[in-house]
């Protein structure tokens, strides 16, 4: 079957590493051509400065990737949605819960398919840990989430921004592995947010969950964005049955009482662009908002405390 044509729409950091050399080895997507405010384009592909200059020249291009920051990607969606196209969207979804419900609807109204991804559920080791989750259930759990913004933003002020989501962008991650594997719904019960005394958004941040088992497991996250020793990306877990579970580096390796059982490389990016082409072809789409909610939730019953001034 021919090759789907697709367009990126943002050439920075993501699309860049992931994105772009994918979507070349995909044997669903053909790239097609750039959007980039820049001017910045991939191989010989024709690149536009607007998304409205792509679906006016190439009109038979019926898909987007948009690999924007989150505070423009409602606007975009929905500009794409408009013009037809069916929507792969990075993380996070956007800023706000309301444009996150709009595009939802809006999608479904208009037939089109969209596709909210969260890249690190696309691995073999956060699989078997939901299957072992729902079966021996769970006792406790925490998320350690620190690494270094200068390593992985760097230079990118739109993180520091008000709707940049600071520290909870990588958190949210976190938090997409967390609602992928838990056995049931879990709840923000109380957070502490750590503002750095020149920024608008979180450095660091602490969350206690809640849920509804009478066991009362006691669950909490903590993400931290200057950590410079190296990634900590964990999640530990004890079951009700006494098995301690680690998923490490990020998602892709699994221990189980501290035997490592799957040590992937990670091709969440494959994995994303396999389940766009499944959607596509069942017309189905996938956005799934619950990482989204509990940060939000975070933000809503957060206490906060001002830090430090960060620079970079
Ligand atoms: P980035 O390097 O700052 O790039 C985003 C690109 O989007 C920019 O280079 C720019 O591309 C375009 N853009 C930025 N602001 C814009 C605006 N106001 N209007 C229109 N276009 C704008 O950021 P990134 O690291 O790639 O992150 C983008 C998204 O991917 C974020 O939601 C992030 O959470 C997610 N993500 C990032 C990583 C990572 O390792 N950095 C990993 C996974 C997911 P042009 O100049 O080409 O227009």
């Amino acid at each position: 079957m021919a090759r789907r044509q697709i367009a990126v729409i943002g050439i920075g950091k993501i699309a860049q590493d992931q994105h772009l050399p994918v979507i070349d080895r995909s044997p669903d997507f053909e790239l097609a051509a750039c959007v980039s405010t820049r001017g910045i384009g991939h191989r010989d592909v024709p690149v536009f400065r607007t998304p409205a200059e792509l679906y006016k020249a190439m009109p038979e291009v019926g898909l987007v990737a948009i690999c924007t920051p989150p505070g423009v990607r409602h606007a975009y969606a929905r500009e794409a949605i408009d013009a037809g196209k069916d929507v792969l969207l990075e993380k996070p979804p956007t800023p706000t819960i309301t444009e996150f419900l709009d595009l939802a609807a809006h999608g479904d109204k208009r037939g089109r398919v969209l596709f909210q991804t969260w890249h690190s559920r696309y691995n073999a080791a956060v699989d078997a840990a939901r299957l072992i989750l729902r079966d021996e259930g769970v006792a406790s759990a925490r998320i350690d989430w620190r690494e270094s913004v200068r390593k992985w933003h760097p230079g990118q002020d739109w993180v520091w921004e008000a709707g940049g989501f600071g520290v909870c962008d990588p958190g949210i991650n976190a938090l997409s592995i967390f609602t992928r594997i838990m056995p049931f719904p879990v709840f923000v019960q109380s957070a502490r947010l750590r503002f750095p005394a020149n920024r608008q958004t979180p450095v660091d941040v602490e969350i206690v969950f809640a849920c509804n088992q009478k066991h009362r497991p006691a669950m909490s996250a903590g993400f931290n964005w200057l950590e410079e020793a190296g990634e900590v990306w964990t999640i530990s877990i004890e079951t009700r049955k006494g098995t301690r579970l680690g998923l490490e580096r990020g998602g892709t390796v699994l221990t189980v009482n501290g035997l490592e059982t799957i040590a992937n490389p990670s091709e969440e990016y494959e994995a994303i662009y396999e389940r766009f082409a499944k959607l596509l072809k069942k017309k189905k789409s996938e956005m799934d908002g619950a990482p989204l909610l509990l940060v939000a939730d975070a933000f809503l019953v957060g206490t906060r405390e001002t830090v430090d001034d960060f620079h970079w």
